[in-house]
């Protein structure tokens, strides 16, 4: 299936962003989401970003949380804790269900591509979920103790410890999918969507040949940032920005995309920015990208859609 808009999405942020384009051009849809937070739990293989995509898009979220489903319980998790198990990865009953699927269909040796797609539509889930590589990535950060793997510090840790390196286990030898290289070749408009850079939206640029498929395409390739007045609504991305010597602002997001992008989307607090980002990288288009609800998810991506049709028939080249 070819789609014309594609969103490069990590957790949270990219979902919310894959919400509202999936609610405004229905079905038209295609998201490349991030496998190097996939880590293995009680023996199951989950992949906490290609969930939260699956859950928000099919709308059995937990709202409040942004991951995980709702009306969900944890009694197995509860008898995992009473047998003496870590638990401090919070995997509900429902969410443990779709974690034993795929361990059984990746010990089968099915494609984790084709597990993902068969689970979204499983849920109703009308966009086109890609994996980017079907090989297994692991992101490892280096923190003031040592070296941990993504979750630990995310889950465990709680993103406290500073971090002074980020390793993504499997990149060298991991091969993109021919439905991701398919659908950033035909899209008309590919949106990086506002997810932490360096360990959402890295692990899935670089994958070998990634980043030169992205300068190959066709469409118009912009990216949304998540960092809005200097802060983040979640998550470490500021903290990660300035340890490991980026501005943490869209100045640094900006510079982190520079190349691959024609235009970067940063909200109206950040207007001053404006300047230093044209003069260096791209063009700036200036929004409210605060995404509070259902509506702020939809008008943005309008939005987005609306300022991209009219940036020269939709294609940078
Ligand atoms: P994670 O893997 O679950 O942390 O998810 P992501 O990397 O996709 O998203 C985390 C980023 O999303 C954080 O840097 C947030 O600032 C950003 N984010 C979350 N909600 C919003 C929003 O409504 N607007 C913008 N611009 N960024 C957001």
């Amino acid at each position: 299936m070819v789609s014309p808009y594609l969103i490069i999405a990590g957790g949270v942020g990219g979902a919310k962003m894959a919400q509202g384009f999936s609610d405004y051009c229905d079905g038209e849809l295609s998201v490349i989401g991030n496998v190097g937070d996939d880590w293995e739990f009680h023996g199951l293989w989950v992949s906490p970003d290609i969930d939260t995509l699956t859950y928000t898009l099919s709308g059995l979220i937990d709202l409040n949380k942004g991951w995980g489903v709702s009306d969900e319980s944890f009694r197995a998790l509860g008898v995992l804790e009473s047998l003496g198990r870590e638990t401090w990865m919070q995997l509900g009953d429902q969410d443990l269900g779709v974690h034993i699927y795929r361990t059984e269909r990746r010990s089968l040796g099915d494609r984790p591509s084709i597990i993902a797609k068969d689970i979204a539509r499983a849920f109703g889930v009308s966009a086109n979920i890609i994996l980017p590589t079907d090989n297994d990535l692991h992101t490892q950060v280096h923190t003031s103790f040592g070296w941990m793997a993504f979750q630990e510090y995310f889950v465990r840790e709680q993103c406290k410890p500073l971090v002074k390196d980020i390793s993504i286990l499997g990149i060298d030898k991991a091969k993109i999918t021919h439905e991701a290289r398919e659908a950033i070749a035909t899209a008309s408009l590919i949106c990086i969507a506002p997810s932490n850079p360096i360990v959402s939206i890295e692990p899935i640029l670089a994958i070998p040949g990634m980043r030169e498929a992205i300068m190959e395409r066709q469409g118009l390739c912009i990216a949304v940032s998540p960092i809005i007045g200097g802060k983040t609504i979640k998550g470490p991305a500021v903290q990660m920005m300035k340890s490991l010597g980026h501005i943490p602002d869209s100045r640094g997001v900006a510079e982190i995309y520079s190349g691959l992008i024609d235009a970067i989307v940063v909200d109206e607090i950040d207007r001053n920015l404006t300047s230093y980002i044209e003069n260096r990288y791209c063009e700036v288009w200036i929004e409210n990208t605060v995404m509070l609800n259902k509506k702020d998810k939809r008008i943005l991506a309008e939005r987005i859609i609306d300022r991209a049709n009219k940036y020269g028939s939709f294609s940078s080249k």
